[in-house]
């Protein structure tokens, strides 16, 4: 029995061990998730300026061919200026040129504006590239060492579930049953636990003098009469 009992200490620190490595393993695909939404963000505002920027452009070209309107119009009323024939026609095509010029004074101002505009936004994406450059170079290593030790972890595992699977051919099936169904009730908890000085381990509750006596014979297997765990004797 004591050897049995040994085995399934074995199994349990298998499992703990197991276990340990997977939330490992969970917690860094979980942040690497963070990590590559963070870059996907960083992606994604650089994108947006940039279409800012083309919205610029294109603006700033409607403008150009504006003026190229109103000065070909200009351009126009001055030939007719040379042949007008009255005074009043005169001043009428003066008019009609100085509200040309101020109509394209208002659209160069607004173009000096789209300049502007565009300059600040070409800012912010050379500021926004340089984070995410220097983010991503960290964030590169970072995920390289993640992901070494997320492989190391899986090799681990594995060993540990052949070791598992090896020690459990060695157990009588019976108790193997017995162990799985109290470990199932005592999720997360331990299955198997020591007694020390006649403390159960598992609930910290004296066990009766009698079973403490009759776990020094460690011949059967033997429950905590509170927490109905398999207890052992921890020899030490
Ligand atoms: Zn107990």
């Amino acid at each position: 029995m004591k050897e049995q009992i040994y085995m399934l200490v074995k199994i349990q620190g298998i499992e703990v061990q197991a276990k340990s490595i997977k939330s490992t393993l969970n917690d860094a695909s979980r942040k690497l998730e963070v990590i590559d939404a963070e870059l996907n963000e960083f992606e994604r505002t650089i994108e947006e300026q940039k279409s800012i920027i083309d919205k610029l452009k294109k603006k700033y070209r409607d403008y150009e061919s504006e003026i190229q309107i109103n000065l070909d119009r200009g351009k126009k009323t001055q030939v007719k200026l040379r042949s007008v024939k009255t005074n009043r026609e005169y001043q009428s095509l003066l008019k009609e040129i100085e509200e040309e010029k101020a109509k394209n004074s208002k659209i160069e101002d607004k173009m000096i504006e789209c300049l502007d505009r565009m300059d600040e936004t070409e800012k912010i994406i050379a500021m926004k590239k340089d984070e995410y450059l220097q983010l991503s170079g960290s964030i590169m290593s970072e995920k390289e060492i993640m992901k070494q030790e997320s492989e190391q972890g899986r090799i681990k595992l594995a060993k540990l579930d052949k070791d598992r699977e090896e020690i459990s051919c060695m157990i009588d099936p019976e108790l193997l049953k017995k162990y799985l169904t109290i470990k199932k009730q005592n999720q997360p908890g331990l299955a198997i636990v020591p007694v020390k000085d006649a403390l159960c381990y598992g609930c910290n509750v004296n066990l009766p003098p009698q079973l403490y006596n009759e776990l020094f014979l460690g011949n059967s297997l033997k429950f905590c009469p509170n927490c109905q765990r398999i207890i052992y004797l921890r020899e030490s």
